[in-house]
């Protein structure tokens, strides 16, 4: 890949505990690889996209949330890496993403919506996050995800083993979560 600038290592504090952080810049988009130092042969790794609404605001419409904050509690835990990867909305943005959450609101689902909008059910790419794992040198991982789709997308990255995110549903998002098992094939 062309055009990656990649940041210094810095420490970060966090509520979960002390993390490592690195940014890689990809032309506009700034990934983050939060990291702790006991990192194994065969390390625990989260790809989490990122989800303004989930992740910083606190919505339940989606799984988002939980799903970092469990993984930043298990790598604090047991070592390991989070790449925060900045494909906001399955990589349709997030302005789009509202548009389809509008459209939610009128009765379609999260496939639906965005087929509406003229984008596939998922538009995410992960080139940039085979660079990140390459370059802390982690061909074998152990992958936290409910979402066989990762472990395929990982064309040069053998995943060991895959590590199941346990979320409880709610009103808001148990049709969300119905959908990503029913027409994307998660593991829920
Ligand atoms: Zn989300």
């Amino acid at each position: 890949m062309n055009n990656i600038e990649i940041s210094q290592i810095a420490t970060l504090p966090t509520k979960y505990g002390t993390f490592k952080i690195q940014v890689f810049k990809e032309n506009d988009k700034e990934h983050l690889a939060i990291f702790t130092d006991n990192v194994s042969d065969e390390p625990v790794v989260r790809i989490h996209s990122e989800c303004l609404t989930g992740d910083a605001i606190g919505s339940i419409k989606c799984d988002c949330g939980e799903q970092l904050d469990y993984a930043l509690k298990t790598i604090a835990k047991e070592g390991g890496m989070i790449i925060y990867h900045r494909q906001e909305g399955r990589n349709i943005g997030l302005l789009n993403k509202v548009n389809a959450y509008a459209l939610q609101d009128t009765g379609l689902d999260t496939v639906a919506a965005n087929h509406q909008l003229g984008f596939k059910a998922d538009e995410r790419t992960y080139e940039i996050v085979e660079y990140i794992l390459n370059h802390f040198g982690m061909t074998k991982i152990r992958l936290l995800t409910n979402n066989p789709n990762k472990i395929e997308n990982l064309k040069n990255i053998e995943v060991v083993e895959r590590l199941p995110i346990v979320i409880v549903s709610n009103p808001h998002n148990a049709k969300y979560l119905h959908i990503k098992k029913e027409k994307m094939g998660h593991l829920l």
